[in-house]
């Protein structure tokens, strides 16, 4: 081997090295605070985690609203449309998958996000068409939806439907950690962990329970603030989860759940 050959695979070796190292900076000091986007947009408060558990999915606006909220708005007789843009609910699967359609073409990266898990589960009339959920979730995660990051590296991680690529199943869920999904963080904790990293998964788990605690310590601080929110959050259990409405929120222990929350 030439000396400048020998140089050459050096200084790449060296540039993966720093390339690995701003990565590793760039995880740990980012992504500390979930997303804007899990916030319910009436009353500004982070919904609890798992959302899928504490909220729903209004297919009018994309926006996912909290189970306090909800329930409001059932208290002033507002059953027929949405507590945020007030739109009429949709009937049935097809008028519902027309208001997703509509908002995927105008690049809603929350549609495209919702529309790969219907294609996914083939829901709403759908046939089951993986490549299709694939296509979907890569041009919502090309957007920025976290979502998108945490199921396409679940999908690849793991192996499900696809051929196993765990580099590329991490580095999604790398690109979910560091916009605050706190679930990716954990995966990010775990990956580190069975790598023998326990210094790198620390910190990852620990990034994590900061993220939880936050969520809690500001629901807390809500409930506290208003009697009318903690009577709310008393009554949440009342409402009443009909699948099938415009709202989609997976129920507790469903094929959905497993696949949203890992
Ligand atoms: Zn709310
Ligand atoms: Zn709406």
């Amino acid at each position: 081997m030439s000396n400048l050959t020998a140089h050459a695979g050096a200084s790449s070796v060296e540039s993966a090295d720093l390339a690995a190292r701003n990565l590793q900076e760039r995880l740990m000091s980012s992504g500390h605070d979930r997303p804007e986007g899990d916030r319910c947009p009436i009353c500004f408060d982070l919904i609890e985690l798992p959302m899928g558990h504490h909220s729903k999915t209004n297919v009018c606006c994309m926006k996912s609203i909290c189970d306090g909220c909800i329930l409001a708005a059932l208290r002033r007789g507002m059953n027929d449309r949405c507590p945020f843009c007030r739109t009429t609910r949709p009937r049935g699967d097809a008028s519902r998958l027309a208001m997703i359609q509509k908002r995927v073409h105008k690049k809603d990266v929350e549609a495209l996000s919702f529309l790969g898990l219907k294609h996914y589960f083939g829901d709403l009339g759908l046939a089951k068409d993986v490549s299709r959920s694939i296509e979907l979730w890569t041009e919502a995660a090309e957007l920025g939806s976290v979502d998108a990051h945490r199921q396409i590296g679940h999908l690849y991680y793991y192996g499900r439907v696809v051929d196993e690529d765990k580099p590329r199943g991490v580095q999604h869920w790398q690109q979910a950690a560091m916009k605050g999904h706190a679930l990716s963080r954990r995966k990010l904790g775990d990956v580190e962990y069975d790598n023998a990293n326990y210094q790198i998964a620390l910190q990852h788990y620990i990034s994590q329970i900061w993220i939880r605690k936050v969520t809690q310590f500001h629901q807390g601080n809500v409930q506290r603030r208003s009697r009318d929110q903690s009577a709310v959050c008393r009554g949440v259990t009342g409402i009443p989860r009909r699948r099938g409405r415009d709202e989609e929120s997976p129920e507790r222990g469903s094929k959905e759940t497993a696949l949203l929350d890992f």
